[in-house]
């Protein structure tokens, strides 16, 4: 612990070192993308996208999960997700997903534990994809989802797969019952998870 406080009390000289300018960043923040992801502590999003400070909106949960959105019962996730698209008009966000995920291993998933973190990303987006805030802006082209998925014990960055690759398993098709509509949304939340993550402003991608 100690090691940590003394490292944040030293934390301004080492900013101007690397040409962080800190009165800049007291002025506002206007991060340009928001990342999704788990909490685990061997994920670190700053050193895998190479991004500074005031560049990334970070929303990290157990698992990386997003909550439904319920109007009825607003949770934090929502409220910092709809911050960041209507405050901060984010355009770009990335789910990553990544191995040996103690959220994913813990739902008692049976099969490839890896297709299984694959999968669950997919259903992340699916779920983010259904956001009041979310739906319209990627029905007119204003904001872009990705799907990342990060490899624990190589630092590798394959792209998640896609639904249909993933063993029977793990699919899930919509029911019979299912109206048209959310079928609907299930392609475009299989479309948006294609899509290699954009490098606006020059920012580094993982997926090549
Ligand atoms: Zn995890």
């Amino acid at each position: 612990m100690e090691r940590f406080r003394d490292h944040a009390r030293t934390y301004s000289a080492r900013a101007a070192a690397y040409g962080v300018d800190l009165d800049r960043l007291a002025a506002g923040q206007a991060p340009y993308v928001m990342i999704i992801t788990c909490s685990d502590a061997r994920l670190v999003p700053a050193l895998i996208t190479g991004s500074r400070p005031g560049d990334l909106f970070e929303l990290r949960t157990h698992g990386g999960t997003v909550p439904r959105f319920d109007p009825e019962d607003p949770s934090g996730e929502a409220a910092t997700i709809e911050f960041a698209i209507e405050g901060l008009r984010i355009a770009d966000i990335i789910i990553c997903g990544h191995s040996h995920c103690e959220a994913v291993g813990s739902a008692g998933t049976a099969g490839d534990i890896t297709a299984a973190g694959h999968w669950h990303v997919v259903q992340q987006l699916d779920v983010l994809s259904d956001y009041p805030c979310v739906a319209p802006r990627l029905v007119d082209g204003t904001l872009r989802l990705h799907a990342w998925f990060h490899e624990i014990g190589t630092g590798h960055a394959p792209a998640p797969a896609r639904r249909q690759r993933l063993p029977p398993a793990l699919r899930t098709r919509p029911s019979r019952a299912e109206p048209r509509a959310r079928r609907g949304r299930h392609r475009r939340a299989e479309r948006v998870s294609s899509v290699v993550p954009a490098a606006r402003r020059g920012a580094p991608t993982m997926v090549g």
